[in-house]
């Protein structure tokens, strides 16, 4: 369950970490889908479809919800060439907390709370899963709901069953999938989520949807698909609290400055250094990362009021800081060009923008973030 979770979340380049990810999903329309991830007929994945439906009968679907299912289902090209190029996008650990805590994750954040105290609350009182933890899973997976994934999640994991490079997986993820509509949770226009499957608020899968959901409002329904956090953010906690969540023990801090025993970790070279408790291994769970861990945990920091880390981290590969960077994206976008989020973060639109500006210069076209660009910017 867990290893496969980790796997899915990996494989997303983390879907809430969509800063500087182009093809993030947003809340929109399935006609705004690109026209890639639409499903599409295909004469191998009807076959396969075919047989997949007898199996899928034995297991106990009924034709009724499997006929509900597949009306409009189909093969969705653009699901398989993501799961054949998906590359982890190799970030550092300040790179991923430049994201993970960006000065529009926090203030997202910090109107969510305000929104859903309530809620938070009575989750929290349920679960012994503090409210900040749950908020700060829902910031990282979903940007607070804001991209949850509008891929038809039956068409998904059936192309990626048919696919057949994780064949086994993914008919169990859609056998799950179709115990969903089943229990008529929801509706086969709402099972939507990530191209690998990853469904709602919180992004699960739909095997952990099965073993994890809960219907917090008591509707009758477990429905982490709706505007309504409610019973996405409940899900998640039930998840935390059956993997041993122990209510109040912070998950870790910074080395030296929480009086916090525990074990150290320092996950980039003569970076920052934290002190991790057992609860932070319990959200390793969630996503077998310590980036991850450390992400949602400072995040829960500063949603709470904290500040940002003491420490400092070491110079890039190029020799520039983290300040060096802001500069480098500061001085394009004041000259016009559009680096996405000012983060620090050097992604695909800071090179697009650095080759824009190094054209303009009669320079030779790198997208290299540079000290010479740098000082060219000053
Ligand atoms: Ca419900």
């Amino acid at each position: 369950m867990y290893l496969n979770r980790r796997f899915i979340i990996a494989s997303l380049g983390a879907i809430g970490l969509a800063g500087c990810n182009a093809n993030a999903q947003t809340t929109q329309a399935a006609s705004a889908l690109p026209s890639d991830l639409r499903p599409i007929a295909n004469a191998g994945f009807a076959n396969w479809s075919a047989s997949f439906r007898t199996r899928a009968a034995g297991a106990g679907i009924s034709a009724h919800t499997l006929d509900a299912a597949f009306a409009d289902a189909g093969y969705i090209p653009g699901v398989i060439t993501r799961d054949r190029t998906q590359i982890q996008t190799r970030r550092t650990l300040e790179e991923y907390l430049s994201i993970a805590t960006s000065d529009e994750r926090l203030t997202k954040g910090r109107q969510a709370i305000a929104r859903y105290a309530n809620t938070l609350a009575s989750i929290e009182a349920r679960y012994g899963v503090e409210a900040l933890i749950i908020a700060a899973i829902w910031g990282m997976e979903s940007q607070f709901g804001e991209k949850r994934g509008q891929i038809p999640v039956i068409s998904a994991t059936a192309t990626l069953a048919y696919d057949g490079r994780r064949r086994d997986f993914y008919e169990s993820q859609l056998l799950a999938a179709l115990r969903i509509l089943e229990r008529a949770d929801t509706t086969p226009a709402q099972l939507r989520g990530s191209w690998a499957g990853a469904m709602g608020h919180t992004q699960f899968i739909p095997t952990s949807y099965q073993a994890y959901a809960v219907d917090f409002d008591d509707d009758g329904r477990r429905d982490v698909w709706a505007d309504d956090p409610t019973d996405a953010l409940a899900s998640s906690a039930s998840y935390l609290a059956r993997n041993s969540w122990r209510t109040g023990l912070p998950w870790g801090s910074e080395a030296g400055t929480g009086g916090l025993s525990g074990r150290i970790i320092q996950p980039q070279r003569s970076g920052v250094k934290f002190a991790v408790t057992r609860n932070f291994d319990v959200l390793k769970t969630y996503n077998n990362s310590d980036l991850y861990a450390i992400g949602v945990g400072h995040l829960a920091d500063r949603l709470g009021g904290a500040g940002p880390l003491k420490g400092s981290f070491p110079p890039d590969a190029n020799g520039l800081t983290k300040s060096d960077r802001l500069a480098i994206q500061r001085g394009l976008t004041a000259r016009g060009y559009d680096v996405g989020t000012v983060d620090g973060v050097i992604g695909a639109e800071t090179e697009a923008a650095i080759r824009g500006f190094e054209a303009a210069q009669g320079l030779a076209v790198t997208g290299f973030a540079t000290r010479e660009l740098l000082n060219r910017l000053r």
